[in-house]
């Protein structure tokens, strides 16, 4: 498995405006580390723990993407140098992280995640709290929400993958013509089985784990 050629396959496989996160969650640090020395930059974790613990031993310049359910209590690891936080579901979280931005003396950027899967189990925003919580997100001067995260649901059928990838373009669309901000310009969604679908419907970040370190030995949440 080349790490490196893995990844310049890719970004010559998808436009210039897509950003890719490498997803490096249970793949240790020298596999990052190859990566890196590849020329990649933006590394996505679930976990705040393994993020950190990475983070420590690994080059300073790296984007840091936190794409898994985040809990109230463990923003404070991730605080002071964290990228980008795909994975806001609530104000409760949000008034935290800004929080720990305003400490910091950072502003935060974060994405919305919301849920458009057919799964119950799937963490996320409905519509109505999406809209609440972006009304509420104006006065947290430690945040800067840059977008909307989704995960498709977990089947291989392409029309329901398809229809939920648009479902999430066009909210995106139409948050981005109300509230008229150049900030506002981030729709990450795509993974491994479904990216190519996901950018055909709009995605400019894409989130592969597997693809580019080969299949994980054990599963994750
Ligand atoms: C694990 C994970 C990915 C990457 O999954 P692959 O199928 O390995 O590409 C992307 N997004 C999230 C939120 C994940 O947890």
């Amino acid at each position: 498995m080349n790490i490196g050629a893995n990844i310049e396959k890719i970004k010559q496989e998808i436009p210039s405006g897509v950003i890719l996160v490498a997803v490096s969650k249970t793949k240790p640090a020298s596999a990052i580390q190859e990566a890196y020395e590849s020329g990649h930059r933006d590394f996505g974790e679930n976990k705040v723990q393994e993020l950190v613990a990475k983070a420590a031993e690994l080059p300073k310049d790296i984007n840091w993407h936190l794409i898994g359910h985040l809990q109230t209590n463990k923003v404070k690891y991730i605080a002071p140098f964290v990228h980008l936080i795909h994975s806001v579901d609530s104000l409760k979280l949000l008034e935290e992280i800004n929080k720990h931005a305003l400490k910091h003396n950072r502003i935060i950027d974060c994405l919305l995640q919301v849920y458009i899967a057919k799964e119950e189990t799937k963490f996320g925003l409905d519509q109505q709290e999406l809209t609440e919580l972006l009304a509420s997100s104006t006065s947290l001067s430690g945040i800067r929400i840059r977008g909307l995260m989704g995960m498709a649901s977990n089947t291989n059928d392409v029309d329901i993958v398809g229809a939920e990838f648009k479902q999430l373009k066009t909210i995106f669309d139409n948050i981005a013509n109300e509230i008229k901000s150049t900030d506002f310009n981030v729709l990450s969604m795509g993974m491994s089985s479904d990216y190519q679908l996901a950018i055909t419907n709009g995605s400019n970040m894409i989130r592969l784990g597997s693809t580019i370190f080969g299949e994980r030995n054990y599963p994750t949440s």
